[in-house]
């Protein structure tokens, strides 16, 4: 889609945009599970080219009589499944489906009516009548094959080198962080969940999204451990209700594929986006002179994530204060991330700009300096991500161009010149972006 007056493209499809972290995520991941199979007694064998032909052709070499996986709920992962059993049946194979990836499957509930969820909280009430089901057992042995064995790639050689801090993929880090999740963030989840700084929140969005840890393991460890203490257990209903919102957006994406390319509230599509195209570089740098939003853009590109609180700041910021397209910023998270993920993603997204199913009312827009007040009251996280304002007192860590020159001076900031002065004036483009959603909504 072309934006003419902003001279922005925005090129879908979105799943093309693969960022290196993930891709190192996944092929260490895989080396893992290829060492771990080969302990069962088999070995991983992987083929290259269309995922119908190289299946079918796999199963014919190994002479299987049925073909296993976990279904998958993005719009083009099902089209390709579906081929592949087309094809797997004409072939004379069996196919055997199963459901893994969400904590309750698409179509399990269902409104009054019959139809699919569009409001979260109905949604969440309706799966907590359904009961949890526990991690299924280990498999320990697999039968023998001779398809053929190749090395995995690395990920210079497919040419997605970078410089971000490695996130250790497989399944033993993923145990790793889960076990250090439970024995020092869960107790603080309940209250600490919104505080970048705090670090109480589980950081396994990765592991859910490429299945090193089943949300069925996860949920089942989380109240496991929660068992003998309310705060604890609070804390873990917290969090289950938070892994719901992964399941609410992958069935908003299952139900309703347009949103991979527009807004779920159609009428949205016809915002004219009046932001000044050279903000957006200055968004992705980092460089809007407001230090919540510098702070998390930073940390994205340092280490490819970001705490939710911060990314509904950035998404917010993007949107209702540089007033430009959301795709815009869904596409840059998802070209950076290691968790990036088309539903959460754009769940995300629509619902800090607006245009989602239970989305922020548009005129509810985030105050990026009250918000980095509330949720970062001592600067913690400023000071630990943003170098240039890591001497900055506290009292002027979210408002730095309010602080007396002597302040600055002695915290080494130069206004303009070592930290930036504010892009736009937040008061004024909040007036602003209710105008352009109000003409939209018209
Ligand atoms: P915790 O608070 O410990 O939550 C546990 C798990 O619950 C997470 O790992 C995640 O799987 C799930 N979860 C929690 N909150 C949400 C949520 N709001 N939406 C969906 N799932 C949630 N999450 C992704 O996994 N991939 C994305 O690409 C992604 N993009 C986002 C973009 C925007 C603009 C926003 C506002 C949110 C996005 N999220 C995304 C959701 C959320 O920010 C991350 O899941 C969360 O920060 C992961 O950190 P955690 O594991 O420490 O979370």
């Amino acid at each position: 889609m072309t934006n003419a007056k902003l001279k922005v493209t925005v090129v879908w499809p979105f799943w093309g945009d693969y960022a290196a972290t993930r891709v190192r995520f996944v092929l260490e991941s895989l080396t893992e599970l290829a060492a771990e199979i080969e302990q069962c007694g088999s070995h991983l064998a992987l083929g290259h080219g269309s995922a119908v032909e190289t299946v079918v052709r796999a199963a014919k070499m190994a002479r299987a009589d049925a073909v296993y996986w976990n279904d998958e709920y993005e719009p083009q992962l099902m089209r390709r499944d579906d081929a592949v059993e087309r094809a797997l049946r004409s072939a004379g194979v069996a196919v055997r489906r199963f459901h893994d990836r969400l904590l309750v499957p698409p179509g399990a509930v269902t409104t009054k009516q019959g139809g699919p969820f569009v409001v979260y909280t109905p949604f969440r009430r309706a799966c907590e009548a359904l009961p949890l089901s526990g991690p299924l057992p280990r498999v320990t042995r697999l039968a023998p094959h001779d398809l053929p064995k190749i090395a995995l790639a690395s990920p210079d050689t497919l040419g997605f080198s970078t410089t971000q801090t490695p996130w250790t993929g497989g399944a033993k880090a993923a145990m790793k962080r889960l076990r250090r999740f439970l024995s020092h963030g869960l107790v603080r989840y309940e209250n600490g969940r919104d505080r970048p700084a705090d670090q109480a929140t589980a950081r396994l969005s990765a592991d859910l999204k490429f299945g090193t840890l089943s949300p069925r393991t996860v949920s089942s460890a989380v109240l496991g451990a929660a068992r003998e203490d309310t705060r604890a257990l609070r804390s873990a209903d917290k969090f289950i209700s938070e892994l719901r919102w992964r399941d609410f957006y992958a069935k908003v994406l299952f139900h309703h594929p347009h949103v991979e390319s527009g807004a779920f509230r159609r009428n949205y599509d016809h915002i004219r986006w009046e932001g000044e195209p050279e903000h957006f570089p200055a968004w992705q740098a980092g460089q809007t002179g407001y230090p919540l939003v510098d702070v998390g853009m930073g940390e994205l590109s340092t280490t490819g994530f970001m705490h939710d609180r911060v990314r509904m700041v950035v998404a917010s910021f993007l949107t209702k204060d540089l007033l430009l397209d959301w795709r815009l910023g869904e596409r840059h998270f998802m070209q950076q991330l290691v968790d990036g993920d088309l539903a959460s993603n754009n769940g995300g997204w629509q619902w800090a700009a607006s245009t989602g199913t239970d989305a922020q009312p548009f005129f509810r827009i985030f105050n990026p300096t009250l918000q980095g007040k509330r949720f970062d009251p001592d600067g913690a996280y400023i000071h630990r991500w943003l170098p240039e304002l890591s001497k900055l007192p506290a009292r002027w860590v979210h408002r730095p161009w309010e602080a007396p020159e002597k302040v600055l001076r002695d915290a080494g900031v130069a206004l303009g010149v070592t930290y930036p002065s504010p892009i736009v004036e937040h008061l004024l483009q909040r007036e602003r972006a209710v105008a352009m959603y109000r003409n939209a909504s018209a």
